[in-house]
């Protein structure tokens, strides 16, 4: 019998491309991106890339077509919130690709709450997502459906404001426009389908699931260590950011003093190391992780 190959399908071109590669290759697949402009093949691993429009990611998913896809939380959200949501699956977040799906008015726009937009004309690429925020909140506004370049809509007098995914703002602020409500919270997510894969890519998906875990876990994770007065240990353990149990060895010919080693799974700031400083830890030293599982 033949190996099966699972199949994943990231972004060909855009925001989420080239991290959804890193992810992959930082999780050991070894890529041959010469092969195909459409499809990467890993070497190491029976898996296979397609590269593709980011709003296809969800229906090659939902069709089997791909196994696993790696998309915006945003396009599965206004799928999910369509007529043909059904059948996928958010296994993992990614840790990229971080923005927000907010409604944003020109900048003298005086917004009190949800009530500011009755009336109002809102235009997005996001009509499904817009429309269920509007009747949970019981707002009459109209939405102008577009497929791109949202942002010039008010000037065009197309709409008085929109929705619309926002980073640093900074483009609403070119166009004159400030968000004024957050619809949804987003990164780049893993996807699969629900249903199951059989045992084969089943096996071979849990192995890539869990090594992307370790990846993103290791990701601004890191590994601290320190001599410390034996009694300062509860006040160190509550000023270590995100770690379990550290990890306690006794020192040679000290009884006071004992070796801390701990991860942990949040940024270590310079704060926090005058912090543990003043409890009488000394020779601190924080390390990267490359690999966890
Ligand atoms: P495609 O050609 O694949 O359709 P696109 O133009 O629809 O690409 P991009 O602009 O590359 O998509 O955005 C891809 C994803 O990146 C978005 O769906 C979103 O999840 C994420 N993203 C992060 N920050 C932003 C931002 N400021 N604006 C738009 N998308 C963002
Ligand atoms: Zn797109």
């Amino acid at each position: 019998m033949n190996t099966q190959r699972l199949h994943i399908a990231i972004q060909k071109n855009g925001r989420l491309a080239e991290r959804s590669l890193e992810l992959i290759e930082a999780a050991g697949y070894r890529l041959n991106r010469g092969a195909s402009d459409l499809a990467y093949s890993v070497d190491n691993a029976p898996i296979d890339i397609w590269r593709v429009r980011d709003d296809d990611i969800p229906t090659f998913v939902a069709n089997g077509v791909a196994d696993l896809g790696i998309v915006g939380r945003n396009v599965l959200a206004e799928r999910s919130a369509g007529a043909d949501g059904e059948g996928l699956r958010e296994v993992m977040q990614l840790g990229f690709g971080r923005c927000r799906l907010c409604i944003a008015a020109p900048v003298g726009f005086e917004y009190a709450g949800p009530a500011s937009l009755n009336g109002a004309r809102i235009a997005t690429t996001y009509a499904n997502l817009l429309s269920r925020f509007l009747k949970q909140e019981g707002v009459a506004a109209e939405i102008v459906p577009m497929r791109g370049a949202v942002e010039v809509a008010p000037r065009l007098k197309l709409a008085d404001l929109i929705c619309d995914l926002v980073s640093t703002g900074a483009t609403l602020e070119a166009n004159g426009l400030k968000p004024v409500a957050t619809i949804l919270e987003s990164e780049a997510v893993l996807v699969r389908s629900a249903r199951g894969l059989g045992p084969e890519l089943e096996r071979l998906a849990d192995s890539l699931i869990s090594r992307f875990r370790g990846v993103v876990a290791s990701q601004g994770a890191k590994y601290v260590m320190m001599n410390a007065p034996r009694s300062a240990l509860p006040r160190i353990a509550a000023i270590l950011p995100g770690a379990g149990a550290p990890t306690v060895m006794s020192l040679a010919g000290r009884d006071d003093e004992v070796a801390v080693h701990a991860v942990c799974q949040e940024s270590v700031f310079w704060e926090t190391l005058e912090a543990l400083k003043a409890t009488g830890a000394s020779s601190i030293l924080v390390l990267s992780i490359e690999k966890m599982m």
